[in-house]
């Protein structure tokens, strides 16, 4: 069957190959196996359940969260002569019979149904009577309450499969998987861990990169500028952020489009297809937008605020470069970020585990705007490769500053934090080190003891950025809510002991910028 599936592939989508993961992918699914695919963004998970649809016998139910995703799809296959549809919230009462009787007559190969039509009990009695061969989940990591992308309705799949009578395959797929969420989504969906394909995250056409040290606006501005004619998205945290920084830049005469779920539907659907078209270069958008959008030549993914885990910087930056070009991912960091994430999670959901987890996805992702390692290795490893090689070509793996031996200031801190009962956050910390005159400090009994003061040529700036760092390191840890405390790791407990060196890329010279649009 799987040279059939070859011909497939040459004769409908007229590609030559199969690309690394598709065919083993295709070939279990076609063997009957459930099994679960894990590819990058712009990896070819599509063709891993549209090629067996045409294989297989009966129809294919692909479940997928978007709305604008399943049109261009259907479209997509038409076009090249197979037969699909679609059922969601656009189309009317009527016209979703016709398409239900069609597709119980087996007119289509392939059928896109939105998650949350599967709550729809009605909806459910009807698909009983369908001869359902494959059942393909986009995004499969909405199944799980660990992903960042939850979807309660996503729950319903479990038991849909139970009642076909047909027994389909089931087929998992997602660009983004802990190694936890992999595991969610096995559980969930009676696929064996063994059965998972992961041809790994690794994007070799992105550049990654982290701004600290420059204000944020002026960096924007003047990227765009040198990069006028690429497109490129920006994502805000906020709807209050995205509308001020797109009328910002309109009137810096960039012609910018914006997306946000404040916004009603036909705006939004204008916006996104003006920037699918091309008609606008750039959009500013909350993390609303994206999910599943085909746009091939985005050249760059900026992320104006940080976001609140690694889960959503990989997804949102992957939307970057899916032709395989070379294209950027760049994140402006800034502390009040991380605060305002902190803030958000802790207001959020009354389960003190969930809280928990939240932070230290939190953490991790502070983390990876303080490591001086290879980005990439950095997203890897996060999402479980063990070992995974440097790019070569992220701002860390490029950055040719010396790095200068701070064993010593390392030590200083640590010594200090243990002296201090491991029982506060970075800001006493850093005072109690810069020998600050803090009224706190003075209640505390800190001024003395010997670590009082002992970097006092620095500022409590200076030496908070320094915690940061031994924090990426992963020397120091952060446990608690908005005001996190700060613990000496085991690994920091080697370097005060003098067992392990600490060493630090110099403090990089912030370039002077002279374009300023007022931002
Ligand atoms: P994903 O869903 O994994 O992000 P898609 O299924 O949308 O990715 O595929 C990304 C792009 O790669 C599409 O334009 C698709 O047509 C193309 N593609 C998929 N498989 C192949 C292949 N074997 N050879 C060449 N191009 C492919």
């Amino acid at each position: 069957m799987i040279e059939k599936a070859r011909d497939y592939l040459q004769k409908y989508f007229g590609y030559e190959s199969f690309r690394t993961g598709q065919e083993q992918i295709i070939e279990q699914v076609l063997g009957g196996i459930n099994t679960a695919g894990i590819m990058p963004t712009g990896g070819g998970k599509s063709i891993c359940y549209q090629i067996p649809a045409l294989l297989l016998p009966g129809v294919t139910l692909v479940i997928s969260p978007l709305i604008s995703l399943m049109k261009d799809q259907v479209d997509a296959l038409e076009q090249n002569g197979i037969d699909a549809t679609l059922l969601n919230s656009s189309i009317s009462g009527i016209e979703a019979s016709n398409r239900m009787n069609d597709i119980k007559q087996g007119r289509y190969k392939l059928v896109y149904v939105a998650p949350e039509r599967l709550e729809n009990t009605a909806f459910q009695r009807e698909l009983a009577n369908v001869d359902i061969a494959l059942v393909a989940i986009d995004e499969a990591h909405c199944i799980s309450q660990w992903g960042h992308d939850f979807r309660p309705s996503y729950l319903k799949i479990k038991n849909l499969l139970k009642e076909m009578p047909s027994a389909p395959t089931v087929l998992a797929l997602t660009a983004t998987a802990t190694p936890h969420v992999t595991k969610d989504i096995c559980q969930s969906l009676g696929i064996s861990e063994q059965h998972t394909i992961s041809t790994g995250f690794a994007r070799d056409n992105l550049f990654f990169s982290v701004v600290k040290e420059e204000n944020r606006g002026r960096f924007l501005m003047r990227y765009i500028e040198k990069n006028k004619n690429e497109s490129g998205i920006i994502y805000a945290a906020t709807r209050k952020e995205v509308d001020s920084l797109y009328a910002k830049l309109n009137k810096a005469g960039f012609k910018t489009g914006r997306y946000h779920a404040g916004m009603n539907e036909q705006d939004r659907s204008e916006q996104q297809e003006q920037f699918i078209r091309d008609d606008v270069p750039l959009i500013v958008a909350t993390s609303a937008f994206g999910m599943g959008i085909d746009k091939s030549n985005v050249r760059y993914v900026i992320h104006y605020q940080t976001p609140k885990n690694m889960e959503s910087y990989y997804q949102e930056a992957g939307r970057a470069g899916r032709d395989g070009l070379d294209s950027e991912c760049i994140l402006l960091y800034s502390p009040q970020d991380i605060q305002i994430q902190r803030f958000l999670i802790d207001q959020s959901n009354p389960s003190q585990e969930w809280q928990a987890q939240e932070l230290k996805k939190l953490n991790r992702m502070k983390d990876y705007c303080f490591t001086e390692g290879c980005l990439q290795a950095y997203i890897l490893q996060y999402f479980g490769e063990e070992n995974p090689e440097d790019c070569g070509h992220c701002e860390n793996c490029t950055d040719k500053r010396d790095s200068v031996e701070v064993t010593t200031q390392a030590q200083m801190v640590l010594s200090c934090m243990l002296r201090m009962g491991e029982r506060f956050g970075k800001t006493m910390i850093s005072q109690v080190l810069t020998g600050s005159r803090n009224k706190k400090i003075e209640e505390f009994g800190f001024q003395k003891i010997s670590t009082y003061g002992i970097i006092k040529n620095q500022t409590a700036k200076d030496v908070a950025d320094f915690i940061d760092f031994l924090t990426a390191k992963q020397y120091i840890e952060m446990t608690g809510g908005q005001y996190p405390v700060l613990k000496v790791t085991n690994a920091g407990r080697e370097v005060l002991l003098g067992q392990k060196k600490v060493l630090r890329k110099e403090i990089k010279q912030v370039s002077s910028i002279s374009i300023d649009h007022g931002l």
